[in-house]
């Protein structure tokens, strides 16, 4: 059998590379598993400015000092995509994509969350050829450009100032006449000379002429009528959805998929932890991901050990 670890943590964003500290500062034999780059979305947001201590910080910045901490006291890295999570009693089997698999003595899940598509016509075929669902990565390519940008929650407006920096008018649209973004962010979009908000707007096609994309169709929530706003690019922040699938056998998920856990992030299944934005909770922040993640890691050490 192979060697049995003390502590898996899946996904390496704040709430893992939290977890990691605490599990391995208790000298637990602790394991980071993540499928992309370190640092989960923090790498794909630009300024941040609401996490205690840093008044504005650039996410790329945080999340190399987040890995530079979690690795110090003695966690290691290792790429993969986990397909499974089994709970084999005394010890949990974590599987990865390329059939390999990790076992141990304690997991805790911080895989965060996915981008929620629009699922409309045109919205596959022009994905990386005008709709990007990354501005940090891919704002630049719209300088002087004008692109829309889908959805009111705190991602959406907070990248749509960004992308001011680069493309000549960003439009906002809202399908309703509210936005869910807290309202100091909310009073910069609608301050902005580069922004015009379309409320009541809902996407219905997107638009492109066989290469790169051209428009956008939208309707009027309340009247249905059609208009096409021509942009050469689109951002659609419309949500996110929970990474769990691999837990999905496990009874220890909502309904839509987040990880159900107490506030000791215990799931069900004594053992097995959730930390982070992939948590059923009210709050999804840095500071409450890497919150969730330092309970986490402790509990482990305390499930161990008693
Ligand atoms: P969100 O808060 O759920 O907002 C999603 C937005 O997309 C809403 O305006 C929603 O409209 C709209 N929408 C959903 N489906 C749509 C569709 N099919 N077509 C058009 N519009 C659609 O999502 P989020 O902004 O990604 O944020 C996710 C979580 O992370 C939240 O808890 C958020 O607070 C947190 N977050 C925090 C920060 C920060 O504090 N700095 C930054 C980013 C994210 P309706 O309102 O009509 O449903």
């Amino acid at each position: 059998m192979a060697e049995i670890r003390d502590v898996v943590i899946i996904g390496g964003g704040p709430a893992g590379m939290s977890a990691a500290v605490y599990a391995s500062r208790s000298e637990l034999d602790t394991v980071i598993i993540e499928a992309g780059a370190p640092g989960g979305k923090l790498l794909k947001t630009s300024d941040i400015e609401n996490f205690i201590s840093e008044k504005m910080v650039n996410g790329f910045e945080l999340a190399n000092k987040m890995y530079e901490h979690a690795l110090s006291f003695g966690a290691e890295h290792m790429y993969g995509n986990v397909v499974k999570l089994e709970d084999l009693g005394e010890y949990k089997r974590v599987t990865l994509e390329d059939g390999g698999s990790v076992e141990a003595r304690a997991v805790v899940i911080a895989t965060g969350t996915k981008e929620q598509l629009l699922n409309i016509p045109g919205e596959e075929q022009y994905s990386g050829r005008g709709i990007s669902y990354c501005a940090v990565c891919d704002g630049a390519f719209f300088k002087d450009k004008e692109i829309a940008v889908i959805g009111g929650g705190n991602s959406a407006l907070e990248e749509a100032l960004f992308l001011t920096k680069f493309a000549s008018r960003v439009h906002v649209i809202i399908r309703r006449d509210v936005f869910r973004a807290e309202p100091l962010v909310v009073k910069r979009v609608e301050e902005n000379p580069k922004i015009t908000i379309h409320p009541l707007r809902k996407p219905k096609e997107i638009l492109g002429d066989g290469r790169k994309v051209t428009g956008i169709v939208l309707a009027d929530s309340q009247t249905g009528e059609e208009e096409t706003l021509a942009v050469e690019g689109i951002f659609p922040f419309v949500g996110a959805l929970p990474i769990s699938d691999f837990a999905s056998d496990l009874g220890i998920t909502d309904e839509k998929g987040y990880i159900l856990v107490n506030e000791k992030m215990e799931t069900k299944v004594p053992g097995i932890y959730g930390a982070g934005d992939v948590c059923a909770k009210t709050l999804r922040q840095i500071v409450t991901a890497v919150s969730d993640g330092a309970i986490a890691g402790q509990q482990c050490y305390h499930y161990l050990n008693h």
